[in-house]
């Protein structure tokens, strides 16, 4: 039997006015309707209304990745710094990082993601080709401490993540993950009754597709996106191509080995180069051993080469063209800012002809690019431009004029590669008796920022107006009136729980019609049962909230309808 909740006995109180601080539409409802409660800034209670409908869509989300497979775990919130150093994000974080000293003097932190721990955990626990594939995944406490936490639940500093990690022997394995999530954030985003596109968030010059987002369009979301009308092409407007090539076309051969001094410096290499610094060095790669360490951009003298410096004492030094970063996703990695894809995103811009790409000049601080070592004191803000692109720009695949639209990022989904496992030496025992370095995947959903998302895209100028399989009831039963009309409400809100629907009954006495039907609005209940006039006749009227369709029942039809 589900549940049959009482409003005379829940704690709600709701509010005529928006909070004063409140500027978007899911703040205000939330906050208005007795759903959350702000605790401080970007921290939030999650009151019994409000508590449903998160759990209500934690449970979707749990559905759906165990049915791809997923093991759900729950790692500590309370992180100790090391991994995090190990990563290079302890640094990188900065001061999004909520960080904390035990009673010793021992630093830890508030986890913002656990790519780190997990990688651990599968370390201990995983020993053999035959362990994995695997995928983990958990519902936790997230802590980041935002520079605007605004717009309620949308954007918190403490915040719930459905944050999931896929541990593969294989590329193709790694594949096979990704695309598991994608179907199952698929599902569960329609299962929610969000409005979503997928965009990518890699650059199409680096080939392939590694890194995608959901968004759900909503005027309140932080992020801007184009949309075409015509087809089903969406992407991010911040659209980066990094792949260097140089601006006239022309490809360089190697240059021969560069025997530097001590600290080289942007001039030292230029002159050794033989080119003028400011226009060639933009397409500088630095190969050690064949590997590629890391790519520049100079243009700032002030920059540090300190650290580049030690790889190039002995190293190749090459000019390149787009071509050269064919297939060299991992270096994407590298690019990949202290937030994730945070402040920059990578998508191919539409008005990139194939085959060629390049790194704009200045950054939104007005620097120029600096040079880094990949995924070492790599800055992604310090170094790539973003290229807009603009309402009514040709969509690149049906040539419509493209539309702009603001979204909510509510998943991301990631094929890391082999970056953390290679900080944490993660290795199995392959099928050849060797070891295999492990490839992973990181999947993160916004649990709680999926109730503001859903509250953007679906309340109305009455109220929240929930789809079914996330609203707090299934049925919200008015008592108007005095003590026939909730003797009869109440009796209908138990044979409605009986036949199993889930049952919000405002039986509250002294309470006038007028504003129970304002709350039942303001609640978003999807169905709303009126015991009115005409209770002593056992009719009663079922309202729809979405449409306003009003219709006179007798309590039995009331209750096959529902059930
Ligand atoms: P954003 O761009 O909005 O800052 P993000 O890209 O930093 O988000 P990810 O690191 O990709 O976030 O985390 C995975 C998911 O967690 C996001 O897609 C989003 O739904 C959710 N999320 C991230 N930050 C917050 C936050 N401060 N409050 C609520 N949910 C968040
Ligand atoms: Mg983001
Ligand atoms: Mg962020
Ligand atoms: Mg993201």
């Amino acid at each position: 039997m589900a549940q049959v909740q009482r409003m005379s006995r829940l704690m709600v109180k709701t509010l005529r006015d928006d909070p004063a601080d409140a500027e978007t539409l899911n703040h205000k409802l939330l906050v208005r309707a007795g759903y959350v409660r702000r605790t401080a800034a970007g921290i939030w209670t999650w009151l019994p209304l409000g508590k449903k409908v998160y759990e209500n869509i934690a449970r979707v989300v749990r559905e759906e990745m165990d049915a791809i497979g997923g093991q759900e775990v729950l790692l500590p919130a309370l992180l100790p710094k090391e991994p995090y150093e190990a990563s290079g994000r302890y640094e990188e974080y900065g001061d999004l990082l909520f960080r904390l000293k035990d009673r010793k003097g021992a630093d830890y932190l508030l986890g913002p993601t656990h790519e780190e721990i997990f990688t651990q955990v599968v370390k201990d626990q995983c020993s053999s080709y035959k362990d994995l594939p695997v995928i983990l995944y958990q519902i936790q406490t997230k802590y980041r401490d935002e520079a605007r936490p605004r717009a309620g639940v949308l954007r918190g500093r403490e915040f719930q993540m459905k944050d999931s990690y896929s541990f593969d022997t294989t590329d193709e394995g790694l594949a096979e993950s990704y695309a598991l999530h994608r179907g199952a954030y698929q599902r569960i985003f329609e299962r929610l009754g969000l409005d979503y596109r997928i965009v990518s968030a890699v650059a199409g010059a680096m080939g392939g597709s590694k890194s995608e987002e959901f968004l759900a369009p909503a005027p309140a979301g932080e992020d801007t996106f184009v949309d075409c009308p015509a087809c089903d092409y969406a992407a991010n407007t911040e659209a980066v191509t990094f792949a260097l090539a140089p601006v006239d076309g022309s490809a360089h051969g190697p240059v021969e080995e560069l025997d530097t001094p001590d600290t080289p410096t942007i001039e030292t290499l230029a002159e050794h180069l033989g080119v003028p610094a400011s226009a060639t060095l933009k397409n500088l790669l630095v190969k050690v051993d064949g590997e590629i360490v890391a790519v520049g951009v100079p243009g700032d003298r002030e920059v540090d080469l300190g650290k580049l410096g030690e790889h190039l004492a002995p190293a190749e030094v090459e000019l390149v063209t787009a071509e050269d970063f064919e297939g060299r996703e991992d270096l994407v990695r590298g690019y990949v800012g202290p937030q994730g894809l945070e402040k920059v995103r990578y998508i191919a811009d539409p008005r990139v002809a194939p085959g060629t790409a390049w790194i704009t000049g200045a950054n939104k601080q007005d620097k120029h690019a600096k040079n880094v070592v990949c995924g070492r004191d790599f800055e992604v803000d310090d170094y790539l431009d973003v290229v807009v692109v603009e309402e009514g720009d040709p969509c690149p695949s049906c040539g419509t004029g493209l539309k702009l639209d603001r979204a909510i990022e509510i998943g991301h989904i990631f094929q890391l590669g082999r970056k953390y496992a290679d900080t944490f030496q993660l290795d199995v025992l392959g099928q050849q008796g060797k070891p295999v370095r492990v490839t992973m995947g990181s999947y993160g959903i916004g649990v709680s920022r999926a109730v503001a998302a859903l509250a953007e895209q679906t309340a109305d100028d009455k109220g929240l107006c929930w789809p079914k399989e996330v609203a707090p009831a299934d049925v919200h039963v008015v008592a108007a009136g005095k003590a026939l009309q909730t003797e009869l409400a109440l009796d209908v809100a138990e044979k409605l729980g009986a036949a199993g629907a889930r049952v919000l009954v405002d039986d509250r006495a002294g309470v006038s019609p007028g504003v129970k039907f304002t709350d039942a609005e303001l609640i978003g209940v999807p169905q709303i049962l009126v015991a009115g006039r005409r209770s002593a006749e056992g009719v009663v009227e079922l309202k729809d909230r979405r449409t306003g369709e009003r219709e006179e029942l007798t309590v039995e039809e009331a209750i096959t309808r529902l059930t």
